[in-house]
């Protein structure tokens, strides 16, 4: 890479890891990051700002995305909803020098690890299984069938975090943070 092209980082983890809680205090610590953020067709919960957490798109808006090649990469995630990352903005963000962060679940890691084999990925593990189930129940954002259906994805993605450049496990939102972020090549 050119000394001023920025660099991407792929972000994936099980539901309910805490990867929203660290990656918030990684862009809280860290200066020059850029977060990708996505388009899906999953309905905003509450308090979700459009833009800001994710775009939310229609299903046809979503094929159109798709058809007109503006997908980086997209998954159909948890079985439901459709997610992917609109290809411009990250493409523009690494040539202005920026730290991009994708983040994306299993499927959308394989894919960039295919297109764009430069980028590192990093992987956030829980302590245990039981500590993940309880996280996600504690959390209460999803009915029990949703919450089953997510168990089912984060058993698939936990069993293939061996293809990650590293893993972090989230004992702590300080501890995982740091680590990041010294991957990431930023001190605090
Ligand atoms: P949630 O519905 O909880 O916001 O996200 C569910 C999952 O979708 C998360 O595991 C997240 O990593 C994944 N996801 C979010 N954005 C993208 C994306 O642009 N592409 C892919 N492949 N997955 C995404």
């Amino acid at each position: 890479m050119t000394k001023n092209q920025g660099s991407a980082y792929v972000v994936c983890g099980p539901t309910a890891v805490g990867k929203g809680t660290v990656l918030k205090e990684v862009f809280r610590k860290g200066a020059n990051l850029w977060y990708s953020v996505s388009a899906t067709t999953r309905p905003a919960r509450p308090g979700e700002i459009d833009g800001k957490d994710y775009f939310f798109v229609s299903n046809q808006e979503f094929d159109e995305l798709v058809n007109s090649g503006e997908m980086l990469e997209w998954a159909v995630v948890h079985k439901i909803h459709r997610y992917g990352t609109p290809r411009k903005p990250v493409e523009k963000a690494i040539a202005e020098g920026k730290i991009v962060i994708l983040e994306v679940d299993l499927d959308g890691a394989r894919q960039i690890r295919k297109t764009m084999p430069e980028v590192k990925q990093i992987f956030i593990a829980p302590p245990s299984w039981e500590e993940l189930k309880a996280r996600l129940i504690g959390r209460a954002t999803e009915c029990e069938e949703e919450q089953s259906r997510r168990l089912e994805t984060a058993k698939i993605e936990l069993e293939a975090q061996g293809e990650f450049d590293v893993v972090v496990v989230n004992e702590s939102v300080a501890d995982a943070t740091e680590k990041i972020l010294h991957i990431l090549g930023i001190s605090e």
